[in-house]
């Protein structure tokens, strides 16, 4: 029993949250389903904002995520369902010929899965096992265990869930391979093909910035370990925390003001960090960090671009001031992920000592997330603020921002007096507990 009254949002069990969606399956569609799959979402160490400038992010895929029942149909046709309260609104048909979702006023979430399904049928023809093949389409049911909006990723567990799904019910990888022998013939080359086709339909279909942060944790996270996802080239490297969770643990809470990432801040914030780009002369601000003399220098970056706004170079119109803050931030999160990776991938410290550097860093990362980035809120800065003052070793926001979660380093032993603190601030606060789990797999 835990003796406050904070509220706690479990994860549930696979297997019988797996069933149950079969079961509502065959109510729903009058047919059986040919499998369920179920794609994690994600909580995000450090490197927020910085993946579409090719930075290093430090996500864990999480054991909350998105579930979903397939069947194939020959006909093209798409039928979906989701499961969640909100935004249920039955069975949507989307015929083939139909062109997108949000042009034929469907609700907008249906985008997500007629995204993945376009982005899949334009797959690497190389990877000829992951085609679907000719007049598929398919009934899907979709339910979830993140927190919608939450800045868990949500969106991207539902895309690599769906994805999964149409490549099980309509692919030769599919149709050689079921159950954990799917899981088990999804290699890491082709976990990171459906992150890229999952990347594209977030990009081109929904229309919104995602650097593939999230799709990459959801398909290639692992269990006990934190990603370093270099995201110049999508490399991603794998590092074991058990030695930190023994006497650790991760916590997401959720603030309860929902973020839209497709709404316009998100995307003033990534345009204004893209003009410092192009003013500097470099397409992803990975470029601008000089590793000179022998580390690497913000301040020579942000000197350089002080001197090129004196000699009036254009940053297309937006504000140098704003656009030098998206700078600092993405400059000094970039290092603060390249800090983490060497501590967890290459100096050894004793476990207190690695977990208060992390949780310095966190909280850093909360500093530049409100100055720099300008993407936190009232609610966040209170609950990272009350956090600390409770005893957690680390705190901060993490996700896109205006809205979203905040994500604790807390010793065990000081779980239940962080968690009372906060639920003082506000009973609605939800707690998850971040667990670094397995990717997406069939369950
Ligand atoms: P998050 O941080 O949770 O990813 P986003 O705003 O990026 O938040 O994405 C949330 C959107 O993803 C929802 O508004 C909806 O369109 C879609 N979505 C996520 N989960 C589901 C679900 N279970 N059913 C239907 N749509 C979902």
């Amino acid at each position: 029993m835990r003796d406050n009254c904070a509220r706690w949002l479990g994860p549930g069990d696979p297997e019988s949250l797996s069933a149950a969606l079969a079961t509502r399956f065959t109510q729903v569609f009058e047919r059986e389903a040919e499998g369920v799959w179920f794609a994690p979402g994600r909580a995000n160490l450090n490197g927020e904002h910085i993946d579409f400038h090719g930075g290093r992010c430090l996500p864990m895929a999480l054991r909350h995520g998105t579930y979903v029942a397939a069947a194939a149909r020959e006909d093209g046709l798409l039928r979906v369902r989701t499961l969640d309260s909100q935004l249920d609104s039955g069975i949507i048909e989307i015929h083939d010929d139909a062109g997108s979702p949000a042009e034929a006023n469907f609700p907008s979430w249906t985008t997500y899965v007629w995204g993945v399904l376009q982005s899949l049928r334009e797959c690497d023809p190389e990877y000829d096992e992951l085609h679907l093949r000719s007049g598929f389409g398919a009934d899907v049911l979709i339910r979830s265990t993140l927190p919608i909006g939450a800045g868990l990723s949500s969106s991207a567990s539902l895309e690599c869930a769906v994805a999964l799904a149409l490549v099980g019910t309509g692919s030769p990888l599919g149709e050689e391979h079921g159950g954990e022998d799917f899981t088990r013939a999804l290699t890491d080359e082709l976990r990171a093909v459906l992150a890229q086709v999952c990347i594209r339909a977030e990009t081109e279909y929904v229309g919104a910035g995602t650097g593939g942060l999230d799709q990459t944790a959801s398909l290639r996270g692992a269990a006990g370990k934190l990603v370093s996802l270099d995201c110049r080239d999508f490399t991603v490297k794998r590092s074991d925390i058990s030695f930190l969770l023994r006497d650790y643990r991760f916590i997401a809470v959720e603030t309860g003001q929902p973020h839209e990432l497709a709404d316009g801040r998100f995307a003033a914030r990534r345009a204004e960090s893209e003009a410092a780009a192009a003013l500097l002369g470099v397409k992803q601000l990975r470029e601008a960090l000089p590793e000179k003399p022998k580390k690497p220098n913000v301040e020579l970056t942000l000197e350089e671009f002080d001197r090129l706004v004196d000699e009036g170079g254009d940053l297309g119109g937006h504000d140098a001031g704003a656009c030098r803050r998206r700078l600092k931030h993405a400059l000094t999160e970039m290092l603060r992920s390249e800090k983490i990776h060497k501590l967890l991938f290459g100096e050894a410290h004793g476990v207190d000592d690695t977990a208060e550097m992390i949780g310095d860093l966190m909280a850093g990362g909360h500093t530049s997330m409100r100055d720099y980035a300008e993407v936190s809120f009232e609610v966040a800065d209170r609950m990272v603020e009350t956090a600390l003052s409770a005893g957690a070793t680390g705190a901060r926001l993490i996700g896109g921002g205006f809205g979203g979660s905040v994500l604790l380093l807390v010793r065990k032993n000081r779980v239940d007096a962080v968690t009372a603190a906060l639920t003082k601030l506000s009973e609605q606060l939800r707690f998850l507990d971040a667990v670094p789990s397995a990717p997406a797999r069939a369950v």
